[in-house]
């Protein structure tokens, strides 16, 4: 929609409030809401202000004046607000009318017009597979040794649906991908995700469920461009976690909820156009590459080390980069290899469909931020002619866990840790300051709210201490 669509939109259907949507630096959406009578013109030129002192990564007191600007291309009406509302997503801008640095949307589209200035391809495409779990209304672990933390504990109870009451049946840890009804019990909350997608304006590809047991599910709607996708992921993941709600459970997305079971990531397909050319096809070459695809993605694993502090935010993103559960360790490209850190999809790949997935990113990243970022790295790699085979990424079509000791010597791994994630972004991020996308007090700050994450965890008392030393 337009600005004056978007304005008999709000006549013609009686809008009767106005959601104004923006995003903070983790990533998190928040909204002022603005009666619809009191939305013209004038609201698409001058903004909505709002308080950013209070939101993570904003503004301090002093200057808390901040401006919400809506783009009408991203109004839908709000299905789970019962008086009639239309939401927008917005950027941020100073009271000047300036740009404000840390808004991740602006970041966002900065990428995008770099990419432009380029010359290298006018879009970017960007597919994400976020995967989440439903768990029955209950947040946290009540007890030491926690419920949450072992699937196969006396207390899992929560996959039986009833909240304390362990039925006597649980189903089979990793039992297969993924059996039918009465086995997969959210078909129809997941249909009913995806019919609000639609009705949204998302497009839905597919829907399963994924191989954790209890409750993991996976819904994938059509690749966009950059900051449309990025919307499209926090649309996505509104809609997840309401009808969740409404059915009284909560939706998580944190990578790794369950010792023992895979978690969750969210793998992102990328890939690169000249007006309607694909540039990542290239017939003949390995898994049917082009050289700038090549390059593209020797400058995601060249840059990898860095690039995870963005695309693997959390100290638990680092508990999912493990072996053994389908996400990947290791900094190597592959086709069909789902244990490589980039897989080149080979099924049903014509040219235009021809991309490469990111496996490692999880979606406690900052879409935002996290495309911005894996877009910069492999642009950087294109222009520098970063060859992942010359720089040892491979390729490797063996499974990666399997590998003898000797072999994985050879190969790179991915960071261990947030820790270790953001000791690589402090020493390596010239690559995001180019055209000024990201901004070194973004990068600072950024680095400082993390590992401020950091320290609480580590302060914080363990289930696994309670295991390991309460009787000791
Ligand atoms: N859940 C796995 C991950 O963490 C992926 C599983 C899959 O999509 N095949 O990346
Ligand atoms: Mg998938
Ligand atoms: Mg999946
Ligand atoms: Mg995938």
């Amino acid at each position: 929609m337009d600005m004056k669509t978007v304005l008999s939109t709000i006549d013609a259907e009686k809008v009767e409030y106005v959601d104004f949507r923006i995003v903070d630096l983790l990533g998190r959406q928040h909204h002022v809401t603005v009666p619809a009578y009191a939305v013209d013109e004038g609201t698409f030129r001058n903004g909505v202000a709002f308080d950013g002192s209070s939101l993570t990564g904003y503004k301090s007191i002093e200057e808390s004046d901040m401006v919400a600007m809506p783009d009408p291309a991203t109004a839908f009406i709000d299905p789970f607000v019962e008086s009639k509302t239309m939401n927008m997503v917005c950027n941020i801008v100073n009271p000047d009318n300036t740009v404000y640095t840390r808004d991740p949307r602006s970041i966002a589209l900065k990428a995008e017009a770099y990419l432009q200035q380029s010359g290298l391809a006018t879009a970017a495409y960007f597919g994400p597979e976020s995967e989440f779990f439903l768990f029955d209304n209950v947040r946290y672990a009540s007890g030491p040794s926690g419920s949450f933390f072992h699937i196969d504990s006396e207390e899992a109870f929560w996959n039986t649906g009833k909240e304390g009451q362990n039925l006597g049946y649980k189903v089979r840890n990793k039992g297969g991908y993924f059996p039918v009804q009465p086995t997969d019990s959210q078909m129809d909350i997941r249909n009913e995700m995806c019919t609000l997608m639609t009705k949204c304006g998302l497009h839905v590809e597919r829907h399963h469920h994924e191989v954790a047991t209890a409750g993991q599910g996976e819904i994938n709607f059509r690749f966009d461009t950059l900051t449309r996708t990025a919307d499209n992921l926090l649309l996505f993941k509104y809609i997840v976690r309401n009808v969740a709600a409404k059915h009284g459970k909560t939706a998580t997305f944190m990578p790794k909820p369950i010792v023992g079971d895979n978690g969750s990531g969210m793998h992102v397909h990328q890939s690169l156009f000249h007006g309607n050319t694909p540039l990542f096809y290239e017939q003949g070459g390995y898994a049917n590459l082009s050289e700038t695809a090549l390059h593209y993605i020797g400058g995601i694993l060249h840059h990898a080390p860095a690039l995870i502090a963005l695309t693997n935010p959390s100290t638990n993103s680092f508990k999912r980069l493990v072996p053994g559960y389908e996400a990947p360790v290791n900094l190597v490209f592959s086709k069909g290899n789902r244990s490589a850190a980039v897989r080149i999809p080979i099924a049903a790949v014509t040219p235009k469909a021809s991309r490469i997935e990111f496996r490692t990113p999880d979606s406690t990243a900052n879409p935002y931020l996290a495309f911005a970022a894996m877009l910069m790295a492999g642009l950087d790699g294109i222009k520098r002619k970063l060859d992942p085979r010359e720089l040892g990424f491979g390729p490797l079509d063996k499974n990666i866990y399997d590998l003898s000791n000797a072999e994985k010597h050879e190969i790179k791994s991915a960071p261990a840790s947030l820790a270790e994630a953001l000791a690589g972004l402090e020493q390596d991020h010239a690559f995001l300051l180019k055209g000024n996308v990201f901004t070194k007090e973004v990068i600072e700050g950024w680095i400082a709210q993390k590992r401020g994450e950091i320290e609480q965890v580590e302060r914080t008392v363990n289930p696994k201490e309670y295991e390991l030393y309460y009787d000791l």
